[in-house]
């Protein structure tokens, strides 16, 4: 990507190498992180997961607000950055207004609205409190683990939970939330897959924008699309537990987040990501 002249956000807080206080993770932080962890890497709907932490301060220590300094968080900070300015735009086309989260760095384990998240979880996103939680050491994974390399994946990765902040303003997560313990799991699953997909097309809307803005270079789409491919349901199963359980997906086979990520990305159109009334996914 070429960031050089793109806005870094303020929306950033800067929690690595705090810890958590109040005590290390109790039972329920650790079913949360297992759960995630087999879902997929991005439990980005974590009220499929979440739970509420009772009380308690996040941290004694001051927190860190605006853009961090270090080359790492001044790349997340200035893709954040470019997600606002994207949305912004996309919002006051249809006279709303955008609203921007908050983009939360932590190391290890990290207090939520919607209860603990654990690096292991990978990035995901609260409704409850509207901020993204991201563990760096998640872009390693990414490239080592899941063989997705690339500026431009991390920051699809960003985007995709950038999406579900967008969702949460257009009301798509209420529409999951009212489906929450009503019909089957699998069930809420297919609409859980549905939510992903639309998240993964957003995230593409985003691309394309960022590719008028001329923040992408050669290669850019190809790892992009390599992420979204990389992260399926299928994909991701066959590696932890050798076989694959279509009825369990929550996110799309790799095949799908493909599609809709590149669906986005062509149209630059978020209408044209209604993944809620498409008879086929
Ligand atoms: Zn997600």
């Amino acid at each position: 990507m070429q960031l050089g002249r793109q806005r870094a956000s303020q929306n950033v807080e800067d929690r690595r190498g705090m810890g958590m206080v109040g005590g290390g993770l109790g039972i329920g932080g650790i079913v949360v992180a297992v759960i995630a962890y087999f879902l997929g890497f991005d439990p980005g709907t974590a009220i499929q997961v979440g739970q509420q932490v009772g009380g308690g301060q996040q941290t004694q220590q001051q927190v860190q607000k605006g853009a961090p300094k270090d080359e790492a968080g001044r790349f997340v900070s200035k893709v954040l950055g470019s997600t606002e300015d994207v949305w912004g735009r996309v919002f006051q086309q249809s006279g709303a207004q955008y609203g921007a989260p908050t983009l939360v760095l932590f190391e290890g384990q990290v207090r939520s609205a919607c209860g603990v998240g654990q690096a292991a979880m990978g990035p995901f996103y609260c409704p409850g409190d509207e901020k993204l939680y991201i563990d760096l050491s998640f872009f390693r994974t990414l490239h080592q683990r899941l063989g997705a390399p690339g500026d431009f994946a991390q920051a699809y990765v960003i985007a995709h939970e950038v999406a579900h902040h967008v969702q949460k303003l257009t009301g798509s997560f209420a529409k999951l939330e009212a489906a929450r313990g009503r019909g089957s799991q699998a069930e809420f699953n297919r609409l859980s897959v549905r939510m992903e997909l639309q998240a993964d097309c957003y995230a593409g809307v985003w691309g394309h924008h960022a590719g008028a803005l001329n923040l992408l270079e050669a290669g850019d789409v190809e790892e992009g699309l390599n992420a979204a491919m990389a992260i399926g349901d299928d994909r991701l199963q066959r590696q932890a537990q050798g076989h694959v359980v279509p009825e369990s997906f929550t996110h799309g086979t790799s095949e799908q987040r493909l599609r809709w990520f590149k669906r986005g990305l062509d149209s630059g159109r978020p209408q044209d990501c209604d993944t809620f009334s498409a008879r086929t996914l």
